[in-house]
């Protein structure tokens, strides 16, 4: 199922999980594009997975195309978003170029991934120590704002800057609390 979000201050109620390693991302709030008329569409939607294959459509709010969102496992780390118009070219989509286009992995956008969490890793094991939150967690799930609040408080962090950080060409705009973790990021060296 993929939904418009209606009501943008509710943008940070949908969750985007982890493992402390950073594997089995999980996220139930995406941005759209339209790789028709090549720009994002606007809005961020809910996107909950129930099933393998299509599961939801977005119109484009730009050039009216409809854009069928599919997967192709039950996890919430990637989707394709094709245009109604690419629907005939469906088998090309194991072309890398058509698929550079579709294909949204989470895992690079949000860049919530092993090698972030690693490199996270590293920083609060030289300023903490071997007993940081990570260790002490042990591999258990995490919501991205106890995740940012956590690392933040470790470091004794204040504040972030609130700087627009983009990291595919394809969007310009992300949820709030991704753009929050990508400024973290960013401050600690990691991107
Ligand atoms: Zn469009």
């Amino acid at each position: 199922m993929i939904t418009l979000i209606e009501d943008p201050k509710k943008e940070l109620e949908y969750d985007i999980t982890c493992m402390t390693d950073g594997s089995e991302l999980n996220v139930t709030i995406i941005p759209a594009y339209c790789a028709s008329c090549r720009r994002q569409i606007e809005g961020f939607f809910y996107f909950q997975n129930a099933r393998i294959g299509q599961v939801g459509t977005i119109p484009c709010n730009h050039c009216g195309m409809e854009i069928h969102c599919t997967v192709h496992d039950g996890s919430q780390d990637s989707i394709y978003m094709i245009p109604e118009i690419y629907s005939e070219q469906w088998s090309y989509v194991g072309e890398n170029q058509l698929r550079s286009h579709v294909e949204i992995d989470f895992q690079d956008l949000y860049q919530i991934n092993t090698k972030t969490m690693k490199k996270l890793e590293k920083i609060l094991l030289s300023e903490q120590g071997e007993q940081h939150f990570l260790v002490e967690l042990d591999q258990s799930k995490l919501e991205l704002n106890d995740l940012i609040d956590q690392v933040m408080s470790s470091l004794k962090l204040n504040e972030l800057p609130n700087e627009k950080i983009m990291t595919d060409d394809r969007f310009n705009m992300l949820p709030e609390k991704v753009n929050k973790w990508l400024n973290l990021l960013k401050v600690l060296h990691i991107i």
